[in-house]
């Protein structure tokens, strides 16, 4: 079989470039030796543009959950209030992670496939004035939307008189896809995962953290040890990583952000938000309609709603065996949405053949109904 036979399609893990699986197939190194730290100090570097943020991120060892559960045990003390912004299974799951290590979370819920509103944020804002972190989601995987993180911070910060409350931001889909800016926006913790945006396989996290980040680090004491970014930060700066790294992941990445870098972070922007369009106007083309409302459509995953008459998992079925693989709804919008996912190593050729396969798939399924 072809080495790219299959149009994968989901919203992570993303098809690799093959000298990525093959940078990835490496030998093993060891981990605390010279061409390791050689690899992990090249990988630091080129992650900054992407991330906007002029310190070093950290490199963790899991995956976009192990960052988000990272996140939350690095900035916060049980008991701590936190505002979580959800409109959607990520954003739910942020929040969830919050509670389970014994913050007293206020969720301010969001219309699924709308974007947050700046003006309900900062309301919410206004009425809970001790609060001590704010979680935001960048991009919802679930339902295909982008959210405005630069306004969304810039309410927060315009709204609070006293301390500053860290703003913990979940990028795991769109950094490195789509433009992030930590440091300009005022972000204080940012995550994301090495399968997504990243052409690398799942099993590594980075996370961008500031300095009010590093502060509030100094004073949270929920409990951690595999996540504490204090080790990350001091393996980082020995050009290591805690404990043992997935070194194959890394091999990949470091594949990867070559390609990424020799691109540049604006061509790659601008080719996810060109294979954006291309990927809405075919499905409207097809006369399907798109979850997310139009200003808020995510350039790295499109959320469609099956169309009457049509089950979701035969339509998943049917471009399966047109070697296309596509994702169902998740929570209550399993079977009423498909996800497509195109973020990463995607060219127009991948859009085509999968409109091409949805449009043999549909005319197939309608010509079944009909009997
Ligand atoms: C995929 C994803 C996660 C979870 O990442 P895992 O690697 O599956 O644990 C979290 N947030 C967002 C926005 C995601 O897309």
């Amino acid at each position: 079989m072809a080495y790219d036979d299959i149009n994968l399609r989901v919203p992570g893990p993303t098809p690799v470039p093959e000298q990525v699986a093959l940078a990835g197939a490496r030998p093993m190194v060891n981990h605390r030796g010279p061409e390791f730290a050689a690899t992990v100090g090249e990988v630091l570097e080129r992650l900054r543009p992407f991330f906007g943020i002029a310190s070093e991120p950290l490199l963790l060892t899991g995956s976009g959950t192990g960052a988000q559960e990272a996140a939350v045990v690095n900035m916060l003390s049980p008991g701590d209030e936190v505002l979580s912004v959800t409109a959607g299974v990520f954003g739910e799951r942020f929040a969830a992670i919050a509670e389970a290590f014994g913050a007293a979370v206020t969720r301010i819920q969001g219309e699924w496939g709308k974007a947050i509103s700046s003006e309900a944020l900062a309301e919410a804002v206004r009425s809970n004035p001790g609060v001590k972190a704010v979680i935001l989601t960048h991009n919802e995987t679930s339902t295909g939307v982008t959210n405005d993180v630069a306004a969304l911070v810039a309410a927060i910060r315009r709204e609070v008189v006293g301390s500053q409350p860290v703003v913990l931001v979940d990028g795991v889909s769109s950094i490195g896809a789509i433009p992030f800016e930590m440091d300009q926006w005022d972000v204080d913790v940012a995550i994301s995962g090495s399968q997504k945006a990243w052409m690398s396989p799942p099993g590594m996290a980075m996370v961008g953290v500031s300095e009010r980040g590093w502060a509030a680090h100094a004073q949270a004491r929920m409990p951690r040890f595999y996540w504490d970014f204090t080790k990350a930060r001091k393996n980082g700066e020995k050009r290591t990583m805690p404990f043992t790294p997935a070194v194959g992941v890394v091999h990949a990445m470091q594949e990867a952000l070559r390609l990424m870098t020799e691109e540049g972070p604006e061509n790659v922007y601008a080719r996810h938000a060109a294979i954006g369009e291309r990927v809405r106007n075919g499905i409207q083309s097809l006369g399907l309609e798109l979850f997310a409302e139009p200003s808020s459509v995510s350039n790295t995953v499109t959320a469609v709603r099956t169309p009457e008459g049509v089950e979701t998992s035969s339509l998943i079925k049917g471009l399966r065996q047109r070697r296309v693989v596509v994702a169902n709804g998740q929570d209550w919008l399993k079977g009423s949405i498909f996800r497509i996912g195109h973020m990463g190593w995607v060219h127009e050729r991948d859009i085509d053949g999968l409109i091409g396969a949805l449009e043999a798939t549909l005319h197939e399924s309608r010509l079944e109904a009909a009997v």
